[in-house]
């Protein structure tokens, strides 16, 4: 068993990505610029948008937090994205997720000029890469791909169980691993919490996408020896062991399922940290005009 190592990867492709902006800033005099929304107070998304904040200095990026209570008003969270959109000295734009009842997603994801929509959410980016086309691909997938590059892992001809059809992991998942390109060439199943014999599918996977947030969900028996895992799952719980007073789990039982595969994320040190590198990749791929 192999580990599928996000902390080696992505400080890997963290110092190109530094070299590149330093490239970017003697050229134009200016930082690529990421911009952040941050509404209201939830754990997890203060500790994502902190990381992604922390992760633009170390690469030379200019970013900005911009921070709102809950009971901003989604004209005003409109407005804000609108004004930004039109900032030529801002590359690109996430409003962390999830947003309050009063908010509605589709309507603020729609709203990111998708030239700046470096989260890959924006249903121009999501269609543009169904057809294959140049844009921003969704940062976590994207960084999945970008870890799969990095270990040269042999993923054509095999059949890939994404778990999870969400817009932002399992569906872009599933269109990647199954494009005409490496890695991809999959023959990829995508199931969901109405597939009926979850466990039987995915005992035929050489290539396991755990993307529910349910912790231990992909225990041993579901998984076919010499399999590849892929975790992407964050569950946090309170814990009097830690610092911070809460413990990451994956989707998998890593203890149990790990000496079958072949190669396996560990959350945490997975997928987590690749997330930030395709955020960082889009970013900076932004600034230099790269896509659009
Ligand atoms: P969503 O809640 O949007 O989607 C979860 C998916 O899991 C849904 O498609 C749901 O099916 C499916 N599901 C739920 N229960 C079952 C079940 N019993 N059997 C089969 N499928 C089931 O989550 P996200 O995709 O946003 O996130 C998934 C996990 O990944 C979370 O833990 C999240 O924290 C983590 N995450 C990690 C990131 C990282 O950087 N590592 C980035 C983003 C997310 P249905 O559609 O039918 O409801």
């Amino acid at each position: 068993m192999e580990i599928l190592d996000g902390k080696v990867v992505s400080a890997r492709i963290k110092e190109d990505i530094a070299k590149e902006a330093n490239d970017f800033f003697e050229v134009t005099g200016r930082k690529p610029h990421l911009v952040a929304i941050l509404v209201g107070h939830d754990g997890g998304s203060e500790t994502y948008v902190a990381s992604k904040i922390r992760n633009c200095e170390k690469v030379g990026f200019k970013s900005t937090l911009v921070r709102y209570e809950d009971n901003v008003t989604e004209d005003e969270l409109l407005a804000k994205i609108n004004k930004i959109n039109d900032n030529e000295a801002v590359d690109g734009l996430i409003v962390q997720l999830p947003l309050p009842e009063h908010i509605d997603p589709e309507k603020v994801t729609a709203a990111i000029d998708y030239r700046k929509d470096v989260d890959g959410f924006h249903p121009i980016n999501l269609g543009r890469m169904m057809r294959n086309l140049p844009c921003f691909i969704p940062a976590t997938p994207y960084g999945i791909m970008l870890m799969l590059e990095y270990y040269q892992i042999e993923t054509e001809g095999k059949h890939a169980v994404v778990i999870g059809r969400s817009n932002i992991v399992g569906s872009p998942m599933s269109i990647l691993l199954a494009r005409n390109s490496n890695p991809g060439n999959c023959t990829v199943t995508l199931t969901h919490s109405k597939t009926q014999n979850l466990p039987d599918i995915v005992r035929q996977a050489d290539i396991i996408v755990a993307a529910i947030g349910r912790k231990n969900f992909v225990t041993a028996d579901m998984v076919k020896e010499g399999a590849i895992v892929i975790d992407v799952g964050i569950n946090r719980e309170e814990s009097s062991e830690t610092k911070s007073g809460y413990k990451l789990y994956g989707d998998v039982d890593y203890e149990q399922v790990a000496p079958k595969t072949s190669w396996i994320s560990p959350v945490p040190g997975g997928v987590g940290l690749m997330t930030i590198v395709g955020l960082l990749k889009n970013t900076l791929k932004s600034a230099k005009g790269d896509i659009y």
